[in-house]
């Protein structure tokens, strides 16, 4: 500990988002590097910890650990699959299966979970600098295409 800190000095980061009040989620900075457009990195902090918010009600995409900060998907140079429901947004980053896609896919016998799957399980995602939640997609996908089966 430093004993020059000052005494009311706390290391505390608020995980909730600043505009919804929801928990967000951890994203590593090189994921907000690959994907802010230019003028939203050049502000961006690296020693602070920034996170995701995956509420599709809310407009904040990420936001910094002390809320100094909270970029929009106008500060993305993709569209968001949490925060924009087109039709030609991807799902899955990576392999670029929009909704549209995976629509398309449910009317033939593609199975697209399982060609994803089999190129996560290959080691070819690069989730952490395509996806804006920086992890795999595969939860989504799954819930997306249960969605259409429901239909
Ligand atoms: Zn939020």
């Amino acid at each position: 500990m430093d004993c020059c800190a000052p005494s009311n000095y706390t290391e505390e980061v608020r995980t909730n988002c600043p505009s919804c009040k929801n928990k967000g989620k951890n994203v590593q900075l090189i994921t907000l590097k690959s994907l802010l457009k230019a003028s939203a990195l050049e502000t961006i902090v690296p020693d602070t910890s920034y996170f995701f918010c995956p509420n599709s009600s809310c407009s904040t995409v990420y936001f910094s650990g002390d809320h100094l900060q909270s970029f929009t998907e106008d500060n993305m140079k993709v569209p968001v699959y949490q925060k924009n429901l087109g039709m030609d947004v991807p799902v899955c980053y990576c392999f670029n299966w929009t909704r549209e896609r995976l629509l398309q896919a449910a009317t033939t016998d593609q199975q697209p979970a399982d060609r994803i799957k089999a190129h996560v399980q290959a080691g070819r995602c690069g989730c952490e600098v395509n996806n804006p939640q920086g992890v795999c997609c595969l939860g989504n996908v799954n819930a997306f295409v249960r969605g259409l089966n429901e239909v």
